[in-house]
């Protein structure tokens, strides 16, 4: 198992996340920021997306030309903050699937607990890629990838707009074969489980409910 972990770090990520990070940001900013991020952290998440052939004519020629199957492709949010990151993926794959996981965290045992999941029918063909904004503890992300790979699918991946060592130790711990692709690797969780120096909340800053 290679355990791959891919930090994306094209100035113009490391440009938007700054200004993702600035607790001044505004809610539309913070949302279009990570819209923005999500497309060049899935250009690169996708550098070998399956392609087949198909027969076009351009005004001088019959060819065939490659084109992307996008049904193929799953796109799974993990709500809620998870929906920021597919929706920045939709606008480069927009026939892409896209599948819900809901999770809450047990306040007795600490443990994620499934509330919703919802994927496309038949994973079995299908390449998924599970989003989630903060790879803090991995305890979620670990969970989501899970029930996924209960389902079955052809292939798996994981993005995330930030990770921490904790959480990247903690997700390859338990899943090896899923290769992370993330935009910036911070310093720490914090006792609160906080990635530092972060970004705080982000589903609260992506849908404005603090
Ligand atoms: N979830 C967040 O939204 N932010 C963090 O820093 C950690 C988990």
């Amino acid at each position: 198992m290679t355990s791959e972990l891919t930090v994306v770090g094209h100035p113009l990520i490391k440009h938007k996340l700054t200004l993702m990070r600035r607790k001044e940001t505004s809610t539309a900013n913070f949302r279009a920021l990570l819209s923005e991020i999500s497309m060049l952290l899935a250009y690169e998440a996708l550098f070998d997306l399956k392609l087949r052939d198909e027969p076009i004519e351009t005004p001088l020629a019959k060819i065939n030309a490659p084109m992307v199957d996008g049904k193929k492709l799953v796109l799974v949010a993990i709500l809620r903050a998870g929906q920021g990151i597919v929706d920045g993926m939709l606008k480069i794959v927009p026939n892409a699937r896209v599948g819900h996981v809901g999770l809450y965290r047990d306040p007795k045992t600490l443990q994620a607990v499934e509330y919703f999941y919802k994927v496309p029918n038949d994973l079995s063909d299908r390449d998924v890629i599970v989003c989630d904004p903060m790879l803090a503890t991995g305890n979620s992300a670990v969970a989501a990838v899970d029930r996924v790979k209960r389902s079955n699918p052809a292939s798996l991946r994981f993005v995330c707009l930030l990770a921490c060592p904790e959480g990247v130790t903690t997700f390859h711990a338990a899943h090896p074969d899923v290769r992370i692709f993330t935009a910036a690797v911070d310093e720490r969780l914090n006792d609160h489980g906080y990635i530092v120096p972060g970004l705080g909340d982000a589903g609260d800053r992506l849908f404005g409910t603090k």
